[in-house]
């Protein structure tokens, strides 16, 4: 995939204004942002406006003619590649429609924690998940766990832990 090259200092005065996430949140836009949401970046070369694709080049190259960028975290100030997904726009607009999209609007999961940057995660799919309710499916897990499964983990993992270290070569080359 071909690279787009912009002028070192575009490339810094873009950085400067993202604040990276960690692991896998957001990385948002700490700049101007237009009217409909999504940041806005001026580079005097070329024609880009916009924060997110002007990240999405950095990262990925060139997005196609007609192509549009589908945030899949549905956070439009959102600059992160993996985050961002090259789509047309009829098939912008029919995600626009449907069940996925419609769940995408809402601001808070069936829980009622919000959707905010740090408490979403993307999943494979596409789909945001609440940070907050997973914790919480975890930890009733654990809680849910007699101390006879507890002990049968963690004697598995030792074994496991075990059995790479015996695998692997005693020397690298
Ligand atoms: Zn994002
Ligand atoms: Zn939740």
């Amino acid at each position: 995939m071909p690279r787009v090259y912009y002028r070192q200092d575009a490339c810094e005065r873009f950085a400067r204004k993202v604040a990276h996430g960690s692991g896998d949140e957001c990385w948002e836009w700490q700049g101007a942002v237009r009217a409909d949401g999504y940041g806005a970046f001026c580079v005097r070369t070329g024609n880009l406006s916009l924060a997110h694709r002007f990240g999405y080049e950095l990262g990925r190259g060139p997005i196609a003619e007609g192509m549009t960028l589908d945030p899949l975290c549905r956070n439009r100030r959102c600059v992160r590649t993996d985050h961002l997904e090259a789509v047309t726009l009829a098939e912008n607009k029919r995600r626009g429609m449907s069940a996925n999209a419609i769940n995408a609007r809402k601001t808070h999961c069936d829980h009622g924690h919000e959707f905010s940057p740090t408490n979403t995660r993307i999943g494979q799919n596409g789909w945001r998940q609440c940070r907050m309710c997973k914790r919480l499916v975890d930890a009733r897990a654990r809680a849910s766990r007699t101390p006879e499964q507890v002990q049968a983990t963690r004697d598995y993992m030792r074994a496991y832990h075990l059995r790479r270290r015996q695998e692997r070569p005693a020397t690298l080359h």
